[in-house]
């Protein structure tokens, strides 16, 4: 099963992808923590990314195809992969298609993460991620079980991302506004679409995703 979670930063995209790839054994492909791994590594890529990323905008269409493109194509996404912050724009909609479809894959689902907007900026700005094991938390919603220690890995560090401020949101939410949000309905048209009710617990959040995975 091929699945996208589409929705602005903040929605839980990568909350509820974390959930779906060990439960299902699906694979996650977060273009964001690609992005920060090429950072962090100082590869060309990323580079031309830090900057951008920084500032809250939108990393070119061709750089984010060619990076998708060569990690669909390797063998553990082959059982299925969760799309997470891909694609963000038309250009990257239509290149995702003809990459499908020239390797016989198709999209099974897109999954709209409906949030109120003014839910989002707390949720970005209360966001840290354990820094071995990369599990997502926050400050007021998922809180380690232990406070400083990772439930998962019992590491006790963390990372806050420079671009989650109130500020760097304003842009962010922009882009979303105007380049990922028209995916909507081409995504509707194709009758793959299925809205979910983002500002839910957590749990409730994941259970309405199962509930569309499984064609309720
Ligand atoms: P995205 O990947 O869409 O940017 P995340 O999954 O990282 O979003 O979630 C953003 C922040 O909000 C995280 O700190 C996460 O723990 C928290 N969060 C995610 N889903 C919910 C929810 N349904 N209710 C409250 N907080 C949530
Ligand atoms: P969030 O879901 O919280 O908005 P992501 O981790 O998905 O954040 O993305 C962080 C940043 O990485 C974006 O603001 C953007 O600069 C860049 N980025 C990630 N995915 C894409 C993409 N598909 N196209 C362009 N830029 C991207
Ligand atoms: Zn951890």
């Amino acid at each position: 099963m091929n699945i996208i979670l589409l929705g602005p930063p903040g929605a839980g995209k990568g909350t509820q992808a974390q959930r779906l790839q060990n439960d299902l054994g699906l694979v996650q492909l977060s273009t964001g923590d690609m992005l920060r791994a090429a950072v962090a590594s100082g590869s060309a890529l990323g580079q031309k990314a830090k900057g951008i990323m920084e500032a809250g905008k939108l990393v070119p269409d061709e750089l984010m195809v060619g990076l998708i493109e060569s990690r669909i194509g390797q063998p553990d996404a082959a059982k299925g992969f969760i799309l997470d912050g891909f694609p963000r724009t038309e250009a990257q909609a239509a290149a995702l298609d003809a990459m499908l479809a020239k390797s016989g894959k198709k999209l099974d689902k897109v999954i709209e993460m409906d949030v109120d907007e003014a839910a989002l900026t707390e949720r970005v700005v209360g966001r840290f991620t354990c820094a071995k094991c990369g599990t997502g938390y926050h400050n007021k919603f998922k809180r380690p079980k232990v406070d400083g220690i990772c439930d998962v890995c019992g590491s006790k560090e963390f990372t806050r991302r420079k671009d989650d401020n109130a500020d760097t949101m304003k842009t962010r939410m922009a882009a979303y506004r105007a380049q990922t949000e028209p995916l909507l309905p081409y995504y509707r048209a194709e009758g793959i679409l299925k809205k979910v009710d983002g500002m839910a617990a957590m749990d409730e959040v994941y259970r309405q995703i199962r509930a569309v995975l499984a064609g309720a």
